[in-house]
């Protein structure tokens, strides 16, 4: 599992899909369907990423670079741009929101888009016509610079690139959805020539249709290879709902959904996370097709069926606590097919549904890519990020032998327990923490982990051999939060994205409070930073209290307590340190972010469905834009 290809600060890797070849037909058949509808919403993406131009300018993209590579002349500035516009679905950076400008000149732009002689035949617009409306988009600085603005004090809305609103304020929107009772996850709100505020829903027949359309379409030959009566009325109610573009349609189908456990294909497919919406509350569209890997799930089993007592024993308020955790299930799965906000950048766990309440009544259905982990850690060995950032061979040798299972064991505890534990405080919303509930989310969940990975329940279930597990991701913890993450930002910027504001949170707080009690310090040594660990059972018990002043936070909805936390310890990085971070960093020459080009499935003439592994990025990416070409760009 070598990277196929690399640009910017980004590599490309490929996943494989264990299991495929054991399948029935009908099993193929029915993750053909649910791949085909999963890459028909790729443009929803760009478009909710940037609206119409983001759209003309991944058709503009495409034709001029498969005309350069059909004439053997392929720029590489314009391979370069091209890429990194495929691989974040619009032009700002997929993790620090941050737009990117090509190394181009507006002239060369020019000359390249008048040399693809069918251009208009190909997307309905002149040459020039396209230039022109593309021009700020691409080159201009100012222009939209944030996609995802989460600035303390500026309307977040207008300050932010993408497009789930129109000619309307942060307080407005705010407003409305307060009247309005509820969130919309799968509208743009607009306000109308009348001044009126208007929803524009993402449904057949409203905004989207086209693409939608396609989506249903796939959905409904899906259905005709479910594995079983529960799962094709799963499928049939996600159809009903992107027909009528009834949200208590998306309740019915999660509800569904969590139940359904027996299956060996599962899907995700729809409008479902809030992190690209500034307010949180419009879901980008996404994607992933899983085969369950059973074999690897026995672990989670234990976890799970323990859940009860992980609650009960977790260091939180007991107000706060869940009486009766319900539905916590995981599964171990390969994934079969990337899209929308989750390819070609992937989570390594998914924990769904976020709605709350049917959270806390029909429980919450966790998956851990398995595929992918394995992927990451196989081009990881070829790092040697953790001999520059650990504090002594000690800790590299323990990270290589036990790293793997802490990291599991870290991404199962988080998604299976952590996001599905607590609950509120009666009528408290979960809006209330406004654009720091996402970053103080991931934290609750990654305490939760924290907490109960250095528990003696995990030697008593047999789940790890000994705590040096533990100790082992503690030391992982906060040399990723502290330092090796900060590779990732450029230099004078703050730290934007919720996972990442959570791991500086945490690691921030952990060594302010942990360093006069003698548990962890920071240490310079020859001018390098280093972490180093003294007591980890004290560090364990600084998790705690974060943890139990975390959800209270959450549960009562404390918002200034909750904005005070974040701004403290997750946003601000010091800025010698940061530059000796990215400088250390770069010496390695590795790529930070990863991403992963999908397998092909192939229909076969004597009906049966056969899986390729030899796509090259750009291939995919450019057959992605003839094969799914769907929504408008003007
Ligand atoms: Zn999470």
């Amino acid at each position: 599992m070598s990277i196929i290809d690399s640009f910017a600060d980004v590599k490309i890797l490929r996943y494989s899909v264990g299991g495929f070849e054991q399948l029935s037909k009908n099993q193929k058949f029915l993750l053909y369907y649910l791949s085909e509808a999963a890459l028909w919403g790729r443009e929803i993406l760009f478009h909710q990423n940037g609206g119409d131009e983001t759209i003309l300018l991944l058709r503009t993209l495409d034709a001029i670079y498969a005309h350069q590579q059909q004439n053997g002349n392929l720029d590489e500035r314009l391979a370069l741009y091209a890429k990194r516009v495929w691989f974040c679905s619009g032009v700002h950076h997929h993790y620090s929101n941050d737009k990117f400008l090509p190394e181009f000149s507006r002239e060369e732009f020019h000359n390249w888009l008048s040399q693809v002689a069918d251009f208009e035949k190909q997307t309905g617009m002149s040459a020039d016509c396209a230039e022109e409306s593309l021009a700020r988009l691409i080159f201009d600085k100012d222009y939209k610079p944030k996609k995802v603005c989460l600035d303390n004090g500026v309307d977040l809305v207008k300050s932010s690139a993408v497009n789930f609103y129109e000619g309307i304020s942060q307080s407005d929107v705010e407003q409305y959805y307060k009247n309005a009772g509820r969130n919309a996850l799968n509208s743009k709100l607009v306000c109308n020539a009348n001044g009126e505020f208007e929803e524009q829903v993402w449904r057949i027949g409203g905004m989207y249709s086209d693409a939608i359309e396609r989506i249903v379409e796939n959905l409904k030959r899906a259905a005709q290879y479910a594995e079983n009566e529960l799962q094709r009325d799963i499928i049939n109610t996600l159809i009903a709902y992107y027909e009528k573009g009834d949200l208590s349609l998306f309740d019915e189908y999660n509800k569904k959904w969590v139940t359904e456990k027996q299956s060996a294909i599962d899907f995700i497919n729809g409008f479902i996370e809030v992190y690209s919406d500034p307010l949180g509350y419009k879901g980008t569209w996404e994607s992933i097709v899983e085969l369950v890997d059973t074999a690897s799930s026995e672990r989670i089993r234990l976890i799970s069926e323990n859940a009860q007592w992980f609650e009960d024993h977790s260091p939180i308020d007991a107000e706060f606590r869940k009486p009766q955790v319900t539905g916590v299930s995981m599964r171990v799965v390969n994934a079969v097919m990337l899209a929308g906000d989750c390819y070609p950048a992937t989570p390594i766990g998914v924990n769904l549904p976020n709605a709350e309440w049917i959270r806390e009544q029909f429980g919450s259905k966790s998956i851990s890519l398995g595929n992918i982990t394995h992927a990451h850690h196989e081009a990881a060995k070829s790092g040697g990020v953790l001999s520059e950032f650990a504090y002594d061979e000690d800790e590299v040798r323990r990270t290589r032998a036990v790293g793997t299972l802490a990291d599991d064991l870290h991404t199962q505890l988080h998604e299976c327990l952590g996001h599905g534990s607590g609950r509120m405080r009666e009528g408290v919303t979960l809006d209330a923490l406004k654009a720091y509930g996402s970053t103080l989310e991931e934290a609750r969940a990654d305490l939760f982990a924290l907490y109960f990975m250095a528990d003696e329940k995990m030697i008593e279930l047999g789940i790890v051999p000994s705590l040096d597990v533990a100790w082992a991701h503690y030391d992982a913890y906060l040399r990723s939060g502290m330092l090796v993450q900060l590779a990732r930002i450029a230099e004078g910027k703050n730290v934007e994205e919720s996972h990442m504001r959570n791991r500086l949170l945490i690691s921030k707080y952990a060594i302010e409070k942990g360093a006069p009690v003698g548990a962890v310090k920071m240490i310079v040594r020859d001018g390098k930073h280093y972490i180093k660990i003294y007591d980890y059972q004290a560090l364990r018990q600084i998790f705690g209290e974060l943890l139990r002043e975390v959800q209270r936070i959450k549960s009562t909805g404390d918002y200034e307590a909750a904005r005070n936390m974040v701004e403290t310890y997750g946003v601000r990085i010091d800025a010698e340190l940061h530059h000796e971070i990215r400088e250390r960093y770069q010496k390695l020459g590795i790529k930070p972010f990863s991403g992963f080009v999908n397998p092909r499935l192939h229909l076969t003439d004597d009906g049966d469905v056969t899986i390729d592994y030899t796509e090259a990025y750009d291939e995919q990416m450019l057959r992605y834009g003839r094969d799914y070409k769907i929504l408008s760009c003007k």
